[in-house]
């Protein structure tokens, strides 16, 4: 009866499925007289560690027992280590020693993986001293969690060595070293070498390999070890996928997907998420249709990646349904995709959806917040930053940095000049943060903007840090429009000496000289560009027309329908003239001949949009552009007419806010 039993526990135990199974089958074994058997103990705490990850009553079993052999002590040292407890493993391990049961192989790889969990190094020296004395250092178990202990302990030294003196080798102990290697300090020289020996090689240490070329950036290496890999796994392609977008090879990456022989979510997501930060949005939007025809399930991921494609290029109608899609899969709970939904609403300039949205939301977090007062301040609507703003603080959410440039560039936009101080000071003194190079920024920009030069030029020369290129550019800025000569000749000093990259602010500064009709210091600028071979950065914008992304960059022809846009420039321009629009040229780019100056303004990309915009939607639709340098002067008072000429709303984002043309006015108050 006894034997019987005990021969049949293992199967018995296989259908325990609950800890009350288990507690009755314990009873039995009591009643039967095997509960000072090894055996079966030992498989009952086994099956209870393991199954029900309840160590208590495992410990109950085992405390029993009068004299627990070595068998039964490894299997309650490896269910704390197993669940998570690997201090009362050391401790089982250190109370196995006292009653002299000597520990064996089956005893150390645990012991060894709690002293990893806890990286208590000391100990591992200890015990892997202990281990010298015996055969049992060489065993495969045994020396691979040694091996595992070193690289946990970023040791790459000692397990090496502990590897190369391994009579016998295993996969596992190959592919620990090799990822030590790689995941530890990036040594992918050593770890090829190893990898080359290396007899069999599994998927693990493939993707390993090629996870570590990508990480350094080495894309040749990884793709020639792909390439040879036999039969890939998902792991594996996602992971070469990945590679491509980091490397912004957005051409291979969708080549590899193409020929991928399965896709999960995290597939589909790399390749959204690439084709996004490519500004590639139509395709993203493609891929998101077809990933459904697929019966791929879009998670939060997806679709807060392609809420960020349509903020980018300001794609409304596509975000429109994307949010539907949303409501529709049961998404909206999540804080994440209501903020993607919050700012995708106001980088599009629908402020009221965004507001809507964000009232809906039953949880809201800081960067909830963030993006709805960062909309409101973008689109003009400072008064509603700033309500917000205080809103918050009273909802008790820590405003941070962010918040605190969204309220700042809320202040500049407005004009308001003390608000902006009161919340410059408030930061330090009331919320605990430090100002921020941005911060500082925005301050030049506010006290510059509203025409307090000489204040602003004070605060820069009081900042605690170094002023960057944002800082003087902002100044610069200020003494284009209050046409300041002089301190602009500070700015521009300051940001040559800063080795600025962005001749902005070079023809910023030749515009500033035009204006006060200085025509030798506006040569002297050009030639420093020329110099310096600064180009400036090419003006670029985007409109939706019936979910499509449509981009125009100044002067270009590359839209099929090209053609058609340039005669409605010409028509455009026609009417602009009639109602007595004169072209302010001396916002053109200098390189231009004088001549060509007002043509070269006609075909300023956001003119090309509104252009393309006005000929393919119906009469009344409003018109959302996104370009992404700043609107020039002479558009801002193109755009102005055009809305009225032609009675369209025109909503154009800039690099740094919102204006909502109507009418024949903007939403900025021609301050911007
Ligand atoms: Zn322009
Ligand atoms: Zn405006």
């Amino acid at each position: 009866m006894q034997k019987q039993l005990a021969l049949s526990l293992p199967n018995v135990l296989q259908k325990t499925r609950t800890l009350k199974d288990l507690k009755t089958l314990h009873a039995h074994i009591i009643t039967t007289g095997l509960q000072q058997s090894s055996f079966a103990i030992g498989n009952l705490v086994a099956h209870c560690a393991t199954a029900f990850g309840n160590m208590s009553y495992a410990y109950q079993m085992f405390d029993q027992m009068l004299e627990p052999n070595s068998f039964v002590w490894n299997t309650v040292i490896r269910g704390f280590q197993q669940n998570q407890e690997p201090k009362k493993a050391l401790l089982f391990f250190d109370s196995m020693r006292t009653r002299t049961v000597p520990p064996d192989r089956f005893t150390f790889p645990f012991v060894i993986k709690a002293c990893t969990d806890l990286k208590d190094r000391w100990k591992g020296l200890c015990i892997h001293g202990q281990l010298f004395k015996t055969y049992i250092e060489s065993d495969v178990f045994v020396a691979t969690s040694l091996i595992e202990f070193y690289v946990g302990l970023e040791d790459m030294r000692i397990a090496r060595r502990v590897f190369d003196e391994m009579p016998l080798k295993d996969v596992v102990s190959w592919t620990v070293t090799i990822c030590g290697y790689v995941n530890v300090c990036s040594d992918m020289e050593a770890a090829h070498q190893l990898f080359d020996e290396m007899p069999v090689k599994d998927l693990v240490v493939c993707n390993t390999m090629i996870g570590g070329y990508l990480k350094i950036g080495n894309m040749g290496v990884a793709t020639e070890l792909f390439d040879r890999v036999p039969k890939k796994d998902l792991l594996m392609y996602n992971t070469m996928l990945g590679g491509y977008v980091k490397n912004g090879e957005i051409e291979y990456m969708l080549h590899l997907f193409d020929e991928m022989p399965e896709r999960d979510v995290v597939t589909w997501n790399t390749a959204i998420g690439g084709l996004v930060q490519n500004r590639r949005v139509n395709k993203a939007i493609e891929l998101f249709h077809r990933m459904q025809l697929k019966n791929v399930r879009p998670n939060e991921v997806t679709v807060i990646t392609v809420l960020s494609g349509c903020a980018q290029v300001g794609a409304l109608d596509i975000g429109r349904w994307v949010h539907s899609y949303i409501d529709r899969s049961k998404f909206g709970q999540d804080v994440m995709v209501g903020t993607a939904l919050v700012d995708m609403y106001s980088k599009c300039g629908s402020l009221e959806i965004a507001q809507h949205v964000f009232d809906q939301m039953s949880n809201r977090d800081f960067t909830a917040w963030n993006a709805m007062i960062m909309g409101f301040s973008m689109n003009g609507q400072s008064k509603k930053a700033l309500e917000f703003f205080h809103r918050m603080r009273g909802e008790g959410i820590a405003p941070n940095e962010v918040t605190m440039v969204g309220v700042l560039c809320a202040c500049t936009h407005a004009g308001l000049v003390d608000e902006g101080r009161r919340c410059f000071n408030a930061m330090h003194e009331e919320l605990g943060i430090t100002p921020k190079i941005e911060h500082y920024g925005c301050m030049v920009d506010l006290l510059g903007r509203a025409g307090l030069l000489k204040e602003a030029y004070e605060f820069i020369e009081d900042m605690p840090i170094t002023p960057h290129t944002g800082v003087w550019g902002a100044l610069l800025g200020a003494c284009k429009i209050h046409s300041n000569v002089e301190l602009a000749e500070v700015a521009i000093k300051h940001l040559i000496e800063l080795d600025l990259e962005d001749g902005g602010y070079l023809a910023i500064m030749s515009n500033i000289y035009a204006n006060a009709g200085r025509w030798d210091d506006v040569a002297k600028v050009r030639d420093l560009m020329r110099e310096k071979g600064i180009d400036k950065t090419r003006g670029c914008s985007s409109i939706t027309v019936n979910g499509e992304v449509h981009e125009f960059g100044a002067t270009d022809k590359l839209h099929p329908r090209s053609k058609e846009v340039y005669e409605m420039i010409t028509e455009i321009s026609k009417q602009l003239r009639t109602a007595g629009h004169v072209a302010s040229v001396t916002e053109v780019f200098f390189d231009v001949e004088e001549e060509e100056k007002e043509n070269a303004l006609h075909f300023h990309s956001e003119k090309l949009a509104v252009a393309f915009g006005l000929i393919s939607t119906d009469e009344g639709c409003t018109l959302r552009i996104v370009k992404n340098l700043r609107i020039c002067n002479d558009c801002h008072s193109a755009m102005k007419l055009i809305s009225q000429i032609f009675s369209r709303e025109i909503v154009v984002r800039d690099r740094s806010r919102f204006h909502h043309f109507k009418g024949g006015s903007c939403s900025c108050g021609d301050y911007w």
